[in-house]
């Protein structure tokens, strides 16, 4: 009853829509005889003159009306189509940001012309999405006549397609493409060196052909661009045999030696000038450093990050105290509770020289560069729209993720299809020999049939069955686009028989018998006569065709998702065209037998069902509907799920993103450096003094040794102190940190300021670089590690978010340290050094990228909130917090800490 009444109220709501925008219909169907008035050149200038009002402050919408009216007269003047008016009301849709549902062949392809180009006119793009390649080609293409009549320019892009070509084919008006290439894109834009890498600009306005395949199917998978295995392993032994031949130097006195120290307190080593030398000539013979190369060279940071991380691994890190080793695997234990934390791993290529150390498998293959998913790149749109013969049953998912209301669009000419009820058997075998014996008779009829099948499996299946029964016909499995769409188009020919799986050939048009333009396409060179004479003999096929009862469509199973079944049957009955459907099910089908079997066993027996028969009832046909139900409900939740962990991935995403779009585009960042120092020196400076501490609490050697070594200064600040009375902790910390400024800046004098500024960028994003593919690491191995700690009445979806959080300050503060240490550090800066740096950078970032749309299982391996207690456990409670309560977030949110991710 309440159902009902929801119902109503929706069906109601839907009706309104088409009422308000059927009264707009009117409007433009009004202005159709002053646009038909126009000359070509007169209907073409109008772009112009839409930009032109634009310009001058005109909205968008208000030029709805009109431009709707061009591009239709467009259209009939190039292409002999004129958009029905459901195709309007679709436009409109679109433009309103949401989801028009128009069933199959109700022409979804030319109603986008009508958004796309209105859209287009701000100047910003319009970006049309398709399924695949041949898609988006064979799209663009059917259109371009349209779009370039007016002035509008057309851009398709692939993968693997020239860098220039693409950036000239989103440089476009209007850009067609698929959602893997667009997505890929946006990652690999944020990865590049300079703004001249990049080739998306703004992300205006999306139109998503066949929006329920990419926004629902896909969305479970995100995609992933990943650095292939480097040698790293290799790299981690060989350094780490050479630790122990480089000693540590204890003591303080003049008369110590040693290769390294060790600061106990912050698990830091570092290397003294002696142990320099020594390590310089140890990795030269190791041919791991070129002969005369320093190690102190930029080419090298990373080198010398593994050396440490080595040392640190050996000296600072100690087994079943800081870590210990469980199935050839190094887990870390947290020093506060003392509870093994699995999953998560130290970053800096620290985990991987403690493997190294324990000789257990190093675990750096495949790293993570960038990743998002469908449902994150999508809503980085300021406007996103889509249609797809089938959205209604999503259309609560539509909205609660995407905030995209879905508008049912009726159909230009009434349905007549004729579905027929499901038939049930009790075994396969029977199943298959009812389906052989339809599509037989269809066939002796004249009549074409299309086979659908949940998988490859199937299809081939039923591909053997069919030979054995000496029935011609063609199979299609989603592999061959470009083919299979020629099969495809062919599949209304009389008699014709097509068995395919879900998606293929998936959004070419069944024509009732057959795509004579196809006919006439491969004719070399046709006479109007021969043409002529094709279009006579299609005619009288077609007509055969509807008189036999149109196009049949037989489905092999029920799909788990009920969209899916509807997009089947959406093959036939198209514009209004005669034609049939049936499901045949089993009790042995998948669906059945996992989420039905008592019910419908039950069911069976009621309705007194023997071996051999069928039955066909509403009963049943309910019973599978809510299996399918089930099912859906089921994979939206492993959906919302996963972007839900992707939310926090995505906040720091566009934090990251947005710093590095702000590097790439300021020639000059020493004011951010300047910062970085600031507030790296401020908080090393009350590492060693804290702050309201009494004097006997300072650590002041700490302090003047690690200014000595990361700043190579050398600060008498014990005798400023023995000295003058009057120094105290506030007055001290200025003079330190004017010291440390000076530093800076006799080193810009040293190298020259155009040197400084270059070579501070070149360091800015390298660091962000390094370390955000860490995090992202990192952030795997939390998320995977997450269930398997088990948090006792804790949501691990929390503790997620809490550590990443963590995790993502830590992060901002090692690249604040990094790059304050080595751009004080660094011994030489010339301009060809820079650019060899870059060059590195570059080719590193290219060689082995691997673009993957990864599956879900990989992605989800966190188990579902309800059964995560997998172990009773003290919750993990991090006792310091890095980040000030009246600091800036950092998850860049804009409010202080303690407003925001620091609450209390
Ligand atoms: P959909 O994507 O909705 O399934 P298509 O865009 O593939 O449909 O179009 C289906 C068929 O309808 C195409 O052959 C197209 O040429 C035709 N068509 C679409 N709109 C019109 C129209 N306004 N007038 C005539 N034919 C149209
Ligand atoms: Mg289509």
């Amino acid at each position: 009853m309440f159902k009902k009444v929801i119902a109503s109220f929706l069906g109601s709501r839907n009706q309104r829509l088409l009422k308000q925008k059927q009264r707009q219909v009117d409007k433009i169907n009004a202005l159709e005889p002053e646009m038909q008035a126009l000359s070509d050149a007169e209907l073409k200038a109008k772009t112009a003159e839409f930009k032109q009002r634009l310009a001058k402050g005109a909205k968008l919408d208000s030029l709805l009306h009109e431009a709707f009216a061009v591009v239709r007269e467009a259209s009939v003047r190039t292409m002999g189509m004129r958009h029905f008016d459901v195709q309007l009301i679709g436009g409109m849709v679109l433009n309103s940001g949401n989801i028009a549902e128009m069933r199959t062949g109700e022409g979804k392809t030319l109603t986008e012309t009508l958004p796309a180009y209105l859209n287009a006119l701000s100047g910003d793009g319009v970006h049309i999405i398709t399924v695949n390649d041949y898609l988006a080609n064979r799209d663009a293409d059917w259109m371009r006549p349209i779009f370039e009549f007016l002035d509008m320019q057309v851009g398709v892009i692939y993968s693997n397609q020239e860098h220039e070509l693409k950036k000239a084919a989103y440089a476009c008006d209007i850009t067609y493409g698929t959602n893997n290439e667009f997505g890929f894109d946006y990652l690999r834009d944020n990865m590049a060196f300079s703004k001249e890498e990049k080739v998306q600009a703004v992300l205006n306005f999306a139109i998503v052909d066949e929006v329920d395949s990419i926004l629902i199917d896909e969305a479970r998978t995100p995609l992933i661009i990943s650095g292939a295995a480097e040698d790293g392993s290799e790299h981690y032994r060989k350094i780490n045999k050479l630790v122990p031949q480089l000693t540590r130097k204890e003591g303080e006195g003049d008369d110590a030696t040693g290769d390294y120290e060790l600061d106990e307190k912050t698990k830091q080593v570092h290397i003294t000038e002696e142990g320099h030398q020594k390590l310089e000539e140890l990795l030269a013979k190791e041919g791991m450093l070129s002969d005369g190369k320093s190690l102190y060279d930029l080419a090298n940071i990373s080198l010398m990050h593994h050396v440490s991380a080595a040392l640190r691994a050996h000296a600072a890190f100690h087994k079943d105290v800081d870590y210990i080793v469980q199935n050839d695997e190094v887990v870390i234990v947290d020093e506060h509770t003392g509870r093994t934390m699995s999953g998560r791993r130290w970053s800096d290529g620290l985990h991987q020289a403690i493997e190294a150390k324990e000789g257990v498998k190093i675990q750096n293959e495949n790293i993570t560069m960038a990743s998002i998913t469908f449902q994150n790149y999508f809503r980085l749109y300021n406007k996103l729209s889509g249609m797809t013969g089938t959205a209604d049953t999503e259309a609560f998912e539509f909205q609660q993720i995407y905030g995209l209301e879905v508008v049912i669009i009726p159909t230009n000419k009434p349905m007549v299809r004729d579905d027929r009820a499901d038939q049930i058997f009790l075994t396969t075998q029977e199943k298959f020999e009812a389906i052989i014996e339809d599509v037989n008779e269809r066939r002796e009829k004249g009549q074409p049939t299309l086979v659908g099948t949940a998988s490859i499996e199937a299809s081939e299946y039923l591909d053997k069955l069919m030979t054995k029964a000496k029935i011609p016909h063609n199979v299609l499995n989603a592999k061959f686009h470009e083919q299979e769409a020629e099969i495809i188009a062919q599949a209304g020919q009389p008699g014709a028989v097509t068995i395919a799986t879900n998606m293929a050939g998936r959004g070419t048009d069944i024509v009732l018998g057959g795509s004579v333009e196809a006919e006439i396409a491969g004719l070399d060179n046709p006479s109007e006569a021969e043409k002529e004479k094709l279009q006579a003999e299609w005619k009288k096929r077609h007509t055969a065709v509807l008189d036999a009862g149109g196009l049949h469509i037989v489905g092999s199973e029920r799909h788990e998702s009920r969209r899916i079944d509807n997009q089947l049957r959406g093959r036939s009955g198209r514009q209004g065209d005669k034609g049939s459907s049936r499901f045949y099910l089993s009790l042995e089908d998948n669906l059945m037998r996992i989420f039905a079997s008592d019910r419908m066993a039950g069911l069976m027996k009621r309705l007194g069902m023997k071996k051999g028969e069928s039955i066909e009832h509403k009963w049943v046909s309910k019973a599978v509907e809510n299996a399918q139900r089930k099912v859906e409900g089921h994979n939206y939740d492993i959906r919302k799920q996963l972007l839900e962990y992707d939310d926090v991935a995505n906040d720091q995403r566009r934090v990251v993103y947005a710093q590095r779009e702000q590097l790439m585009n300021s020639e000059d960042v020493s004011e951010t450096i300047n910062k970085i120092i600031d507030s790296v020196a401020e908080s090393m400076f009350t590492t060693y003094i804290p702050n309201d501490s009494l004097e006997e609490q300072w650590d002041v050697p700490g302090l003047e040794k690690h200014i000595n070594e990361n700043y190579l200064l050398q600060l008498p600040i014990s005798r400023w102190l023995a000295e003058e009375d009057d120094l105290h902790a506030d007055s001290l910390k200025q003079r330190v940190f004017a010291a440390i400024r000076k530093a800076y800046t006799d080193k810009e004098e040293q190298v020259g300021p155009e040197a400084m500024r270059h070579f501070e960028k070149a360091m800015m994003l390298q660091s962000l670089d390094t370390h955000w593919r860490e995090h992202l690491a990192s952030m795997d191995h939390l998320r995977q590690g997450i269930g398997l700690r088990g948090y006792a009445q804790k949501n691990p979806k929390q503790e997620y978010k809490r550590e990443a959080f963590l995790m993502f300050s830590d992060m901002l503060q090692g690249i604040k340290e990094d790059v304050v240490s080595n751009l004080i550090r660094a011994q030489f800066v010339a301009e060809d050094e820079i650019e060899a740096l870059e060059k590195q950078q570059r080719q590193a970032a290219a060689a082995n990228l691997q673009f993957n749309h990864a599956s879900a299982d990989d992605v989800l391996e966190a188990p579902s909130d309800s059964n995560s207690t997998l172990e009773i456990a003290e919750p993990f409670i991090r006792t310091e917090s890095k980040v000030g309560r009246n600091e800036p977030c950092p998850c860049g949110s804009g409010k202080k800490y303690k407003q925001c991710h620091g609450k209390v």
